[in-house]
């Protein structure tokens, strides 16, 4: 059986292919010969992993899944969430963005935000989807420089320093990602 990982880092597709039973072969995007910008128009992280998933299997006819992550703090509504790119202008700048979120929080005492990724699977004619949360929080500066997006900025509860000081081992065993990751296996492997 073949599935379309709908990414282009290899880092992820054989991560995840190490994980799941040998007769699954994940392919890349690359490896199907899709080279455009897969459309994420929706308004919800669940929305646009979904959105992604559907778009590969009406366009490719593979079956196929995606995932989409944002990051959602609770004294913003929830923001930056689906816009997690973007938050600061289409530069798609992490510093910039960062750099808004902190100043949003400064004179808040409730930094609380988790990181959400949905996986959305489209399998034999059916969707599932598989949510991975880590909650944390904002820190008042940033801190390390591992990592990627708000990576600096957040602290996951139980541990006292940001994604971006963590190795990357622990940051995908106690992450978001991870998680989803982990059930979509689970189900895979069932
Ligand atoms: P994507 O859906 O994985 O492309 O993530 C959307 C945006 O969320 C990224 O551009 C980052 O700004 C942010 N983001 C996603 N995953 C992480 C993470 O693990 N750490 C920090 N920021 C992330």
């Amino acid at each position: 059986m073949q599935i379309v990982f709908a990414t282009n880092n290899l880092n992820k597709l054989k991560e995840v292919q190490a994980l799941i039973p040998n007769h699954i072969k994940l392919l890349s995007l690359k490896d199907i010969h899709c080279f455009e910008d897969i459309p994420e128009t929706q308004d919800t992280i669940k929305g646009n992993a979904i959105q992604k998933a559907e778009y590969i299997k009406s366009k490719y006819d593979f079956d196929c899944f995606a995932d989409d992550t944002g990051l959602e703090v609770s004294a913003l509504n929830n923001a930056p969430g689906v816009y997690s790119a973007r938050y600061a202008g289409e530069q798609r700048n992490s510093e910039d963005n960062m750099n808004k979120v902190l100043a949003e929080l400064k004179n808040t005492n409730n930094k609380e935000a988790q990181f959400k990724t949905v996986i959305a699977l489209h399998l034999n004619g059916e969707l599932k989807t598989f949510t991975g949360i880590c909650k944390g929080k904002i820190t008042n500066t940033k801190y390390g420089k591992k990592g990627f997006g708000y990576d600096p900025i957040f602290m996951p509860n139980g541990y006292n320093t940001t994604f971006a000081q963590m190795k990357l081992e622990l940051k995908n065993k106690i992450g978001h990602r991870g998680k989803a990751v982990a059930k979509l296996v689970s189900f895979l492997n069932s």
